[in-house]
Order: structure tokens, then C-alpha cells, then sequence
């Protein structure tokens, strides 16, 4: 590499990291406004005919990129080298970006000095590698009502228990049971675990987090919030909610390039085996006098995090948790706060419509709710918003069977075939609409999305549907 070229990459590798480039070229949001994200322009067909502009309200699956963090990454990627493994420049620019990546993210989670930050997939993937490393003979704690990632990895390790706790119907109800529940342990018994979602993937309900982890730690257990749903859309600050691990998903937080986080406690992580063996995890490796090899495991973070990192998608990350915290929760939480309020409104005003809710109307919420509609199978529903109007919704049980199970008081079922329930062949409503929004939702999306759903409930689709592979589909023309 030349000198200059040199000169260049450590410039922007430096510029990339510290975001001082994206923060200079992205455009700003308006005070108050959103967040520029990418696809805030992509127009889509209506069935109808004609076109409009994209309302992506799915953030709970997938939030569109910030603009920042895609200005961030297309800064660096030029640059892109191999972590920890490589003596060229490009490598140990790469190395910096990715280790200063977890000083970022610790500080957006307010952990304290001691804690790790170890770099996963996903939330799911952080939530399995913290059920590897339980000690032997632990005990679980988990809510009924929990998304599926939180519920499932538990289970699956020999020797570990699992007590699944009933659906509370407030937040007090939520401590009064973890309480009773870990009070009714026997003596004794081994270390204990709690697991809890921080905002519901279903109904959006903020969880008493910071109460459940006093009453876990009163009880000497220890707890880990799943806050894949919370961190998009609130501040989680690990020290001060007392939590011992914390979750969440890139892909949720704006910055879809296929990283998450599990971050907390050091000592249960260091203790187990490795997630996956092989390369990064291992300082050393020698072959045995027996033939076979001994292995000499990294104590850091690295002991979790085998393979090539990837680099991109870490730093994606902690360019959205400086992208947030500079924008200022405080800013974005008011705005969310607005918009929930505003659906909520605009959805109890039109008949038929209900909204699904575990805590009642007055807990606080993030930009997330399910609803269903009269006569209307969510299917249904979901894929007239989308054909007709351009709204990105979900409908299903969205990986909490056995929350929407408790919300819907009925058995969840493969739906019938989509639109037959306005002939009066099905009826009922077995699973729900989402909609979900958050920092880069405009005013516009919310309120075509209400505008869509009184029309849809009171005049009908404009359309024919079809099932198609279990999907519900506009008829087309063959
Ligand atoms: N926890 C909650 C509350 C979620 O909403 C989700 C995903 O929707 C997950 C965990 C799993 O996240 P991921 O699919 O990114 O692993």
C-alpha cells in the first residue's frame, strides 16, 4: 500500500469509527422528526393500480437501516480486513474498529466496568450461548408470555430446570409471581436464572424490569433481560436496572448487518465451555503425548466468539447505539410515546378492532401493537394493507404462541382459507395484525395506516385474496 493509501484507510477507518464522517454527510432529522433510515423512498404497486411510497411498520421484526449507520459502514467497508488474525494494515485498523465496537455498545448499555460484551448473531444466539454457559444444576425462571428465543434455550441443557410462569395481568402481578415462584425453591438448591423480556414483541408492554431484578436477586438468583424489543425503542442502562445480562438483535436496532449482543456478568461465561470451538476461541492448541490435542481456552470475550467476526455488522451496531444516543432518547422517546398514543386512539375508534394487551391501556408501551379485526382473518388483513395501501404489517402469533395463546383465550390454528370469512365459511380470529414503527416512522405511515384500517373495516377490500403456500395473496390475473 502506498503511503498516501495508507494515510487514507487509517483516516477513514478512524473517521468510521468515531462517526465523525457519517455525522458530517448523513442528512439530519428534523428535530423532533425521524431519523433518516434507508427505503424512506422505495415505491411499491399497489394492486389497485398506481404506486406509493413504502409504510414500513414491521420494525418488531426488522427495522430499516438508520442512513448513519449505511453512511457508516460504506465509510469503512473500503477498508474491511480480517480481525485479530492478520499483520497488514487494513487488519489492525479492522482489529481497533471492532475491539472500540464493544466500548461503544458497553457504554450505549451502561454496563459496569466489569462486565463483557461478547458479539453473537442475534438475540436468539445470545440467549443459547447464556444457556451453554450456565453452571450445572441451574434453575430457570421464565414467563409464559416470553417471544420464543427467550423461552426455548433453557430446556435443552442437561441438568438445568426449567419453572415456566404463568402470564401475570399487571406489572405487579409479573414480581408478585417471580417472587412466590422463587420463594417456593428448596433450600439449597442450585444457582437460579431469570430470564425477561424488557417490551413485548406482541403487545409492546414495557416490563417491570428493574422491580423483577430486585426480587431475583433478593432471592439470589440472577436475571437477563431480553431486550430486543426495549433497546430500539427505550435506554436500558444494565448498572442501573441491576439486570445481569442483557440481549438484543442489530437487525432491530437499525444496523441489519447480522450482529447482536450479549452483554453482563463475566463469570458464568468465562467458567463454560466455549459456544463453538475452533479458531479465535483458542489460545493455544498442542497435541497430546495420547495422540489426541489439548486445548487452551481464551478467558475474554473471544472464548465466545469462534470463527472470523464480522466486523462489518459489529460496527453497524455500535454506529446505531451512537446514532440513538446522539439523536437523544429523550427526543425519541417523546415522539414514539406520540405515535402510540395517536394508533391506540385512531384503532379504538374504529368497531370491531382490538387491541391486544396483557397489562391494561395505562402501562407504558413502545411502538408496537397487535390487534384484531372482527370478522377478519389476520392473513387477510395483513395482505390488503399491503396490496392495497402499501403498509408492511405481520399478523400470526410472532414467536409467542403462548402469549397470543392467553391474549386471544383460544387455542391458536392454521388460519382457513384467506377472505372465505366474509362468506361466512370461517370466521373467528386465531391469530393477530401487528403494526410496529419507531424512529424512523414519519406521521404520514401512522396515519395512512388508520385510514387504511377504518376504510378496510367498513368498506371492505377492494380486492380478491387467495391462499397461496399458507400465504394470503391478491388474485391476479393468470
Ligand atoms: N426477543 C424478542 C422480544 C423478540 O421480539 C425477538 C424477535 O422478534 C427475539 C427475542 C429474537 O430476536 P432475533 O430473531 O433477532 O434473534
Amino acid at each position: 500500500m502506498t503511503a498516501t493509501a495508507s494515510t487514507a484507510a487509517a483516516s477513514a477507518a478512524t473517521a468510521a469509527a468515531s462517526t465523525t464522517t457519517a455525522a458530517r454527510t448523513a442528512p439530519q432529522a428534523p428535530a423532533g422528526g425521524p431519523l433518516p433510515v434507508l427505503g424512506r423512498d422505495v415505491r411499491v404497486p399497489l394492486v389497485t393500480g398506481g404506486e406509493t411510497t413504502y409504510a414500513a411498520l414491521d420494525y418488531a421484526a426488522s427495522a430499516p437501516a438508520l442512513q448513519r449507520v449505511w453512511d457508516d459502514v460504506a465509510a469503512y467497508a473500503p477498508y474491511y480486513g480480517s480481525v485479530h488474525r492478520g499483520a497488514g494494515h487494513l487488519s489492525q485498523l479492522s482489529t481497533d474498529l471492532f475491539e472500540n465496537s464493544r466500548e461503544t455498545v458497553a457504554r450505549f448499555l451502561g454496563c459496569r466496568p466489569e462486565d463483557e460484551v461478547v458479539f453473537t448473531r442475534s438475540t436468539t444466539d445470545s440467549l443459547n450461548l447464556l444457556a451453554c454457559a450456565l453452571p450445572a444444576g441451574a434453575h430457570v425462571y421464565v414467563f409464559e408470555t416470553e417471544h420464543h428465543a427467550a423461552l426455548l434455550p433453557w430446556h435443552r441443557r442437561a441438568g438445568v430446570t426449567v419453572t415456566y410462569l404463568d402470564a401475570p395481568r399487571s406489572p405487579q402481578q409479573a414480581v408478585t409471581t417471580l417472587a412466590d415462584a422463587l420463594a417456593a425453591a428448596p433450600k439449597g438448591a442450585g444457582p437460579a436464572l431469570v430470564c425477561v423480556t424488557g417490551a413485548s414483541n406482541v403487545t409492546g408492554e414495557i416490563w417491570p424490569v428493574r422491580e423483577l431484578a430486585a426480587t431475583a436477586h433478593a432471592h439470589g438468583a440472577r436475571i437477563v433481560l431480553d431486550a430486543a424489543q426495549l433497546a430500539p425503542h427505550h435506554p436500558v442502562d444494565v448498572a442501573e436496572l441491576d439486570v445481569d445480562w442483557v440481549a438484543f438483535s442489530g437487525h432491530k436496532l437499525y444496523a441489519p448487518f447480522g450482529s447482536g449482543v450479549l452483554a453482563g456478568r463475566a463469570d458464568w461465561l468465562r467458567e463454560a465451555e466455549p459456544y463453538l470451538a475452533g479458531g479465535g476461541a483458542s489460545r493455544t492448541v498442542t497435541r497430546r503425548p495420547d495422540g489426541g490435542v489439548a486445548v487452551e481456552w481464551h478467558t475474554s470475550e473471544a472464548r465466545h466468539e469462534a470463527g472470523s467476526p464480522n466486523v462489518i455488522g459489529v460496527h453497524a451496531i455500535a454506529s446505531a447505539c451512537r446514532a440513538l444516543t446522539e439523536a437523544g432518547f429523550d427526543t425519541l422517546v417523546a415522539r414514539e410515546r406520540t405515535l402510540v398514543a395517536r394508533v391506540r386512539e385512531g384503532l379504538a375508534g374504529i368497531p370491531g378492532v382490538r387491541v391486544l394487551g396483557l397489562f391494561g391501556p395505562d402501562t407504558p408501551r413502545v411502538g408496537v401493537l397487535s390487534f384484531t379485526v372482527e370478522g377478519w382473518q389476520s392473513s387477510h388483513f395483513a395482505a390488503a394493507l399491503s396490496a392495497e395501501y402499501g403498509i408492511g404489517v405481520r399478523d400470526g402469533l410472532f414467536c409467542a404462541h403462548p402469549l397470543v395463546r392467553t391474549l386471544l383465550g383460544s387455542e391458536p390454528q392454521a388460519p382457513g382459507e384467506c377472505g372465505a370469512e366474509e362468506s361466512g365459511a370461517a370466521g373467528g380470529t386465531l391469530h393477530a395484525v401487528r403494526v410496529s414503527f419507531g424512529a424512523g416512522t414519519p406521521d404520514e405511515h401512522v396515519e395512512r395506516f388508520l385510514r387504511a384500517v377504518r376504510e378496510l373495516v367498513t368498506e371492505g377490500a377492494r380486492w380478491s385474496y387467495r391462499t397461496q403456500e399458507g400465504r394470503c395473496v391478491p388474485v391476479t390475473a393468470a
